[in-house]
């Protein structure tokens, strides 16, 4: 495997997992270290059913900043914080400011707030986050006949976050100086050219070469994948052969996540045979290096 592992994304208090729980499994499975993102959203957004708050933290809903800044306070050697506070907010940049100077913040993430990422308040959160040398994770989901469903009916609604992939584009784009680290259904299934025949968000089968997020990668230098959840495993374990040449070929720009406390991300990558220093890369160097530690 590799020297060292960082998972470059988990939550704090969630799916049964207190900030000590969630340590003992990365001793578990050998992660030295995780990236400790929040999830902020607001209630009229929030579209989970009400079985989902059995795996949430009853104290706070879904993951806000001063769950993260508890497990840094505790472990500050096993996690480093991220916050991602809405970009409509109109004080997000001075809140991100302060945030970096008192609890050491060091990753805008993650965000997943219904809205367009290309959005005005998005575009200069994220040239913000830039000059603060913060990259961005964030969430994308926008399925195909969203808008159609909705447009059944006046009780149809449907989640759905970031916007389709077009707006990455916008986002590399409108703001060079930043790093995105793309994650969520709506980013992985666009490795595929067949994207838009797709119901599920977890496709299977062969990967059609031609998909929108190799255009992306190809046209921008400052787009990330982040491996984590269903959605980034799925993209790997769908067609074992592409994935293998993806990573090889993004090497420099792929890293680890979980989203979750199991080991499968790591069980994929180990079925590709890369060279072990493609490996360290993955597991842990490029995760160091965007962060300049
Ligand atoms: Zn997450």
């Amino acid at each position: 495997m590799s020297s060292k592992i960082i998972d470059i994304h988990n939550h704090p208090n969630w799916h049964s997992h207190n900030i000590d729980a969630l340590v003992k499994n990365m001793d578990e499975i050998g992660i030295d270290k995780t990236w400790l993102l929040s999830w902020e959203i607001s209630e009229y957004e929030f579209e989970m059913s009400p079985s989902y708050h059995q795996y949430m933290d009853p104290r706070g809903l879904s993951a806000p900043l001063w769950m993260v800044v508890e497990g840094l306070q505790k472990y500050p050697d096993r996690f480093i914080g991220g916050w991602a506070p809405d970009p409509r907010d109109k004080n997000v940049r001075a809140k991100l400011k302060a945030a970096v100077e008192i609890h050491g913040i060091k990753v805008y993430g993650e965000l997943k707030c219904r809205m367009r990422y290309d959005n005005p308040d998005a575009i200069i959160t994220f040239r913000y986050c830039g000059e603060l040398g913060l990259p961005v994770l964030f969430h994308l989901e926008c399925a195909a006949g969203t808008l159609e469903k909705m447009s059944e009916g006046i009780y149809e609604w449907l989640p759905w976050y970031g916007g389709d992939i077009s707006v990455v584009d916008n986002m590399c784009k409108l703001c060079p100086d930043t790093k995105f680290i793309g994650h969520g259904p709506g980013f992985w299934w666009e490795i595929s050219a067949d994207s838009d025949d797709e119901k599920t968000g977890y496709p299977t089968g062969k990967v059609k070469p031609g998909g929108k997020l190799i255009e992306l990668m190809e046209k921008y230098e400052n787009l990330y994948c982040d491996l984590s959840a269903g959605s980034g495993a799925n993209a790997l374990e769908r067609d074992l052969e592409h994935a293998q040449k993806f990573v090889l070929k993004y090497q420099d720009r792929i890293m680890l996540g979980r989203d979750y406390f199991d080991r499968r991300q790591l069980d994929v990558l180990e079925k590709l045979d890369l060279p072990a220093n493609v490996m360290e890369k993955v597991l842990h160097i490029n995760a160091e290096k965007i962060l300049q530690v």
